[in-house]
């Protein structure tokens, strides 16, 4: 029984922050995306609201590193914090060059190849760039002795890495061995509606995420996505019933 987990939305993402999920079994209290440094209270709320408390978590997994999923990382005091090594090399590097440079909007591009087609005007970029430069802070992400690299630590049994490329290239989405198969996507499933109105950064890579959000929605039998509510992907294979997604939300 210990190796199956139960899923709990501590905060539903919005359009402009993150969900923070807990996933736990009897041995371990998990956070899944610790959101925007702004939620910083509401996080704490969601654990006192389930008695619990910031030391009581002793793991904290990022999807990816875009500031509004890992901005609470370090108010954890006793976690292991889990993040992809390229994923980190990779994010380090594309914030240092925005901030670095005095046009942003080339500097970006050398990060989103397909920034180009969409066509944003330099100011809305120079923004964008603006608000990052406020909530981006490397010591949030957690102090660097307690880090783990999912590329060479091993999570719980019941807990398994998803590469999800696309939305950044090293972005990973994690399998939940719960009743039924959830998934929690991060930015890999933005929200249900493919279509949802999402103020987050474009995919690194077009087809790559539209593939990714399709093999996900596929397996699942419950999606946590990043900026929305928990849904039911595919309720065919869940078998709790065609509602059984909605006990997680
Ligand atoms: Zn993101």
């Amino acid at each position: 029984m210990s190796d199956l987990w139960s899923v709990e939305t501590l905060i539903v993402g919005s359009p402009y922050s993150s969900t923070c999920t807990l996933v736990a079994n009897d041995r371990h209290r998990v956070i899944i995306d610790s959101g925007l440094s702004l939620d910083q209270s509401a996080l704490e709320q969601a654990l006192h609201a389930r008695r619990l408390d910031l030391s009581d978590v002793d793991i904290v997994i990022n999807t990816h590193l875009h500031l509004d999923h890992c901005g609470n990382n370090s108010l954890f005091p006793r976690a292991e914090v889990f993040m992809s090594r390229r994923e980190m090399q990779w994010t380090s590097a594309f914030y240092a060059a925005l901030f670095a440079s005095r046009t942003p909007e080339q500097a970006a591009e050398e990060f989103y190849p397909e920034l180009r087609s969409y066509e944003f005007a330099p100011r809305t970029i120079r923004n964008v760039v603006r608000l990052a430069r406020l909530f981006w802070k490397p010591d949030r992400l957690g102090d660097a002795s307690r880090r783990r690299w999912i590329e060479t630590d091993e999570l719980p049994r019941g807990l398994e890495v998803r590469p999800s490329p696309g939305h950044t290239p090293f972005h990973v989405s994690i399998q939940v061995a719960a009743p039924a198969l959830v998934i929690v996507a991060g930015d890999a499933v933005l929200a249900e509606q493919p279509h949802a109105k999402v103020r987050t950064m474009i995919p690194y890579s077009r087809a790559a995420f539209l593939a990714t959000r399709a093999a996900l929605m596929l397996e699942a039998a419950t999606i946590v996505p990043g900026h929305g509510p928990t849904f039911s992907a595919h309720p065919d294979s869940n078998s709790n019933g065609a509602n059984g997604g909605t006990r997680h939300a």
